[in-house]
């Protein structure tokens, strides 16, 4: 690896924040369903209620898209329930429901996409979960029988003939999705709210949300909401908030590297000739993926646990190092090819590794949780509570999520400890790799 280590940043690598924030909330306005929080889930949803003609605002603490949804990866995938596994293993009685939203979410985000015209490099040549030994492939097999037993858009590939790079032998090839600059897909969302005359809030946190008799007060520090009904949409942020359900989320922090660009013709002669965005079947997955501008953006093996509340942070050099170490291992052509940036960010894992929605409190809704895979499924579950705000019956795919009661048991397994012995596990695995 050649140069300075990769400049780590405070936001994201696929755009800059917006140099135009909007006014934070002053004074006191009254509206049908006040939206806190502007990532994917929020916006989706104040779209939504635009559209059936309920007056909504969304409060934002930061500027909309500073969350998960500007600093994701870009996998537009159907992978729903933590990985295909967990899926076939924990789930296999609800499985088919499951599966349905899952491929639900990817064809609505698609076409939320294409419908409002955001040009966010959007490659529709699907994800493939790939193997990296012999049993792993044995496995995928099974695994893809079982999805596409229920229904899901999903086959086994040999890795020659879909184009994976030398180290992955196959996988899973999701048909639905594929890979898209995520920033560019919030920036999209947070202009179609100007364009369509919904009024938001930027650098205006809520602090406070009570009852009243016509619905809910909702208190930032310099203005106050005073709606029927409130949308909680703050995902990995729902831990801090004193008025979200306890316990639903457990926050966990992400690691993203991408590289310098990549002199063409090499990726393909290190195999890489599909589109395909690439995770691997590790028990925490480590992601591939080629962008518009000639790079590879790559990242996730071990996540942190926070440390106090979740603030702006830089990404931690060990963990930086640990995902630059796994792309030389998976390229080894391309050791020479230094890690140009880095960032990361808040995914909210459930105990029940479910995306989870319901009411929190009277008239307090929410929709959070989507266990690192809310590229399609926030901006998706974030329509369907909005449609049931606005009095239609819940759609089945929201059913399918819905929790009758804001009880949530405590998630051990995203303890420190239990990640380090899963990440331990992982590289144990890789030993196999290119075995069999
Ligand atoms: C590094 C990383 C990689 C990922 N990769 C993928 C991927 O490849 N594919 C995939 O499907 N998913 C991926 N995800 C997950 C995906 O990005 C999220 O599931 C999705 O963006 C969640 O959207 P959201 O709107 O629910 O939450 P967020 O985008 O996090 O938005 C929540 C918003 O709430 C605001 N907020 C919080 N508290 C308050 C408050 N008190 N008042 C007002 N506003 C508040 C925050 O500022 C934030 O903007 C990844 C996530 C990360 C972090």
């Amino acid at each position: 690896m050649s140069g300075a280590g990769p400049e780590h940043l405070a936001f994201s690598g696929w755009i800059d924040p917006p140099a135009d924030p909007l006014p934070a909330l002053e004074g006191e306005l009254a509206c049908d369903v006040a939206i806190v929080g502007g990532g994917y889930t929020g916006m989706a949803a104040a779209l939504r209620l635009r559209e059936r003609g309920v007056e909504a605002v969304v409060l934002e603490s930061a500027f909309c898209g500073w969350g998960a949804s500007s600093r994701n990866a870009g996998h537009l995938t159907p992978t729903i329930a933590g990985d295909p596994q967990l899926l076939a293993s924990a789930y296999r009685r609800r499985a088919p429901e499951l599966v349905r939203l899952a491929d639900a979410a990817v064809h609505f985000a698609a076409g939320l996409i294409e419908r409002l015209g955001i040009d966010c490099e959007y490659v529709p040549g699907g994800n493939v979960s790939a193997a990296l030994s012999a049993g792993q492939m044995r496995r995928a097999g099974r695994i893809a029988r079982f999805l596409a037993g229920c229904g899901g858009e999903v086959e086994l590939v040999e890795g020659r003939e879909a184009g994976l790079p030398h180290a992955f032998r196959g996988g899973i090839l999701e048909r639905a999705g594929g890979t898209l600059n995520p920033g560019r897909l919030a920036r999209g969302l947070r202009a179609a709210l100007g364009d369509a005359g919904v009024r938001a809030f930027e650098r205006t946190a809520v602090e406070a949300i009570a009852p009243s008799r016509s619905g809910v007060v909702v208190d930032a520090a310099r203005g106050r909401v005073r709606a029927g009904r409130v949308l909680l949409a703050t995902n990995a942020y729902t831990r801090d908030i004193p008025f979200g359900p306890p316990r639903a989320v457990a926050p966990l922090w992400v690691t993203l590297a991408e590289t310098a660009p990549i002199e063409p013709g090499r990726l393909e002669a290190a195999g890489w000739t599909g589109r395909a965005g690439i995770y691997t079947q590790h028990v925490i997955l480590e992601s591939y993926r080629r962008t518009a501008r000639g790079t590879v953006v790559f990242g996730s093996r071990l996540p942190r646990r926070p440390r106090g509340p979740l603030g702006a942070r830089t990404p931690d050099p060990a963990a930086v190092a640990d995902v630059v170490r796994g792309f030389h291992e998976r390229f080894p052509s391309l050791r020479d090819v230094a890690a140009r940036r880095a960032w990361g960010g808040w995914i909210a894992m459930t105990p029940s590794w479910l995306p989870v929605a319901g009411e929190a409190a009277a008239n307090v809704y929410y929709a959070v949780g989507y266990n690192g895979h809310g590229l399609a499924q926030a901006p998706y579950l974030g329509t369907l509570l909005a449609d049931r705000l606005a009095g239609e019956e819940a759609h089945d795919d929201l059913l399918a999520v819905w929790r009758p009661r804001p009880r949530f048991a405590p998630a051990p397994l995203f303890s420190a400890p239990a990640l380090r012995a899963a990440w331990t596990i992982d590289r144990i695995s890789d030993r196999f790799a290119g075995r069999g």
